[in-house]
């Protein structure tokens, strides 16, 4: 009897694709012998190959009915009067006459399994693979397990490389491609991006949902990067709910903005999952070679700055530039330190004058947070970010603002009665919910008039502005405060953008105002900033302005308001005291 695979073998038409690999590869094609031969055939052929390892014995329609081993029939040939095989007996009585037949779609799964269960047998005597019945070749148990250890190996690469959920590329792999794109960007000079991406508020999707549900989106968000992207390209996921891509072949940075965006577009498209539509939005950092940084190192390092960056507006991509850096990468240690200078009273509000153009009688001041470490003055741009980070910029807020409503109070009673305070209020402040109470709060307990107080917000972040901020907006405006744009022209607005904000104000960014009387094109942008912002009907300040020539160019284009070192200095409220006592100064 035909040893033939039980019914748990027979093989599958369209083999499963992950276990599907057959087992025709392994199959070497050896000339069978009819089983009417004459046992001698058997020995010439194993004596003219040495390493003939089995012969299949075939019946008239080439369907085989045995196999000789060579080691059995030498073991056979070795015995007293062996040699009378040769002779006198039929090949049939030589041949093993129950060999495992397999048809050559069998995948190697199914074949190891019957080998194991036959206690390794089958490695020693090899099996007969057949095509719809027929005779096709022989293979051995050995081919057979050299091919498992292969495949298991490349399993198991697959394993330490890949993302067991996604089946994306993990951490490492993601490193080893970026390299090799690298190298060969570097070589041929051509540009490449790697974009950091991150699913907003995951977790609390996830801690709703189920982590079912969480793992699902996971899969959801990585096919529809997958196939944003094209097929050289690496998308990779990092951990949680953090992927990376490393876009090649671009003609120019932007390009890696526009894929950028429509990634988070395509993330936007509802998500079905548990027979629920659910909302995702995504952000974007991203960093391009060679311009942001030429070693994987430095680019994912920028890729994660601009990432962390843009997560502040949500739903949004941002491209690296330098004035992201961040200043200390632990959060913890941002919070301890935060928390220290607010407790320990090491916060200051400066005041810097904004004068009108033309008259430059005084308008009012620009409260700027000062912190005082025990070796001077830290950085103001530092202290932000780490409050940012920390979770505390809407602490600082309340100390800045309950301080400096108190001071300007003090002068308005005094030597400044008309004087103005314009207040700094950050992008993470207009989504957190506590802005606006924390307004009403102070103004309620110092009686500060609201219509003697601004809202300086940055250009990015109102530019960024979803419908919520806009609604915090539109609550502080009716409050009577008036709302300013600051850094204005280093984002990325346009006239229709800032039209549907309810802002009154813009201070033109610095940079401009810096490069107004040299070479560049400063003065002209400044020029058109303020065209357009009074055709929108925007009262503008001038900031950073250091000379005099810059101030004369502003208030010959009619820019309302100048404000820097010019005029005056951010000084602490002792100075500002002074300032306000001179008999000169205009108000
Ligand atoms: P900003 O609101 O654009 O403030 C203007 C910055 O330019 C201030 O830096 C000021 O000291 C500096 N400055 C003023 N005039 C000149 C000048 O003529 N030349 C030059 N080179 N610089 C001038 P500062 O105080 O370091 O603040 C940096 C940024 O930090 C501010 O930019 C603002 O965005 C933020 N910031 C400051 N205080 C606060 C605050 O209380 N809360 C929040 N959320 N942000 C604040
Ligand atoms: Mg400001
Ligand atoms: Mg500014």
């Amino acid at each position: 009897m035909l040893r033939r695979p039980s019914p748990l073998a027979a093989p599958a038409v369209e083999p499963p694709a992950e276990h599907g690999e057959t087992l025709a590869g392994l199959v070497s094609s050896i000339e069978p012998l009819p089983v009417t031969a004459p046992t001698l055939r058997a020995y010439e052929a194993f004596s003219a190959n040495q390493t003939l390892y089995a012969i299949a014995i075939v019946d008239v329609n080439s369907v085989p009915v045995g196999i000789i081993n060579r080691f059995r029939f030498f073991e056979l040939l070795s015995r007293p009067f062996g040699r009378d095989l040769l002779t006198h007996r039929a090949i049939t009585d030589v041949m093993d006459s129950a060999p495992l037949v397999v048809d050559e779609r069998m995948s190697l799964d199914q074949l190891s399994e019957i080998v194991v269960d036959e206690g390794n047998r089958y490695i020693f005597d090899g099996y007969i693979v057949t095509r719809d019945g027929g005779y096709l070749g022989i293979g051995t148990g050995y081919s057979l397990m050299r091919r498992l250890t292969e495949r298991r190996q490349t399993i198991l690469y697959h394993l330490a490389h890949h993302d067991g959920l996604t089946g994306l590329p993990n951490r490492q792999l993601f490193g080893d491609r970026l390299s090799q794109a690298l190298a060969h960007a570097e070589r041929y000079h051509r540009i490449l991006a790697v974009l950091f991406v991150d699913v907003d508020r995951f977790k609390a999707v996830n801690d709703s949902l189920g982590h079912a549900a969480g793992d699902q989106m996971l899969k959801g968000v990585a096919e529809r990067l997958r196939e944003g992207v094209r097929a050289h390209d690496t998308v990779a996921r990092l951990s949680g709910d953090e992927f990376a891509l490393v876009l090649t072949e671009l003609t120019e940075p932007l390009d890696a903005e526009v894929i950028a965006d429509k990634l988070l577009q395509s993330l936007r498209q509802v998500h079905r999952i548990d027979k629920k539509d659910i909302n995702l939005s995504g952000s974007i950092g991203i960093a391009v070679f060679p311009h942001d940084g030429r070693t994987g190192g430095a680019l994912t390092r920028a890729a994660d700055d601009a990432l962390y960056y843009a997560k502040q507006f949500r739903n949004t991509s941002q491209r690296y530039s330098a004035s992201m850096v961040r200043s200390a990468a632990d959060p913890l240690l941002e919070f301890s330190t935060v928390r220290r200078a607010l407790d320990f009273g090491e916060l200051e509000v400066h005041y810097q004058p904004q004068v009108c153009a033309g008259t430059r009688a005084l308008y009012g001041f620009e409260a700027l947070v000062r912190w005082r470490g025990s070796d001077g003055f830290r950085p103001t741009p530092q202290l932000i970010r780490a409050a940012e980070d920390a979770g505390l910029i809407s602490a600082i807020t309340d100390v800045v603002m309950r301080e400096a409503m108190r001071r300007l109070l003090g002068w308005r009673r005094g030597p400044a009665p008309h004087a103005r305070l314009a207040i700094n209020v950050s992008g993470v402040e207009m989504r957190d919910g506590a802005l606006l109470p924390m307004l009403c709060r102070h103004l309620a307990e110092t009686g500060f008039p609201p219509d003697a107080l601004e809202l300086e917000i940055t250009e990015s972040s109102v530019m960024r502005s979803d419908a919520s901020s806009v609604a915090v907006l539109d609550a502080i405006k009716q409050l009577g405060i008036r709302l300013s744009v600051d850094d204005f022209g280093t984002g990325y607005s346009s006239l229709s953008q800032l039209q549907r904000l309810p802002v009154d104000a813009i201070k033109i960014d610095q940079s401009f105002v810096a490069s107004i009387g040299d070479q560049g094109n400063g003065g002209v942008i400044a020029q058109a900033i303020i065209v357009m912002a009074h055709s929108l009907g925007l009262t503008v300040t001038g900031e950073g302005i250091e000379r005099e020539e810059q101030a004369v160019f502003l208030e010959g284009h009619g820019c309302d308001r100048l404000q820097g070192y010019l005029m005056a200095r951010p000084m602490a409220p002792e100075a500002i005291d002074a300032f306000l006592a001179d008999p000169g100064l205009r108000r």
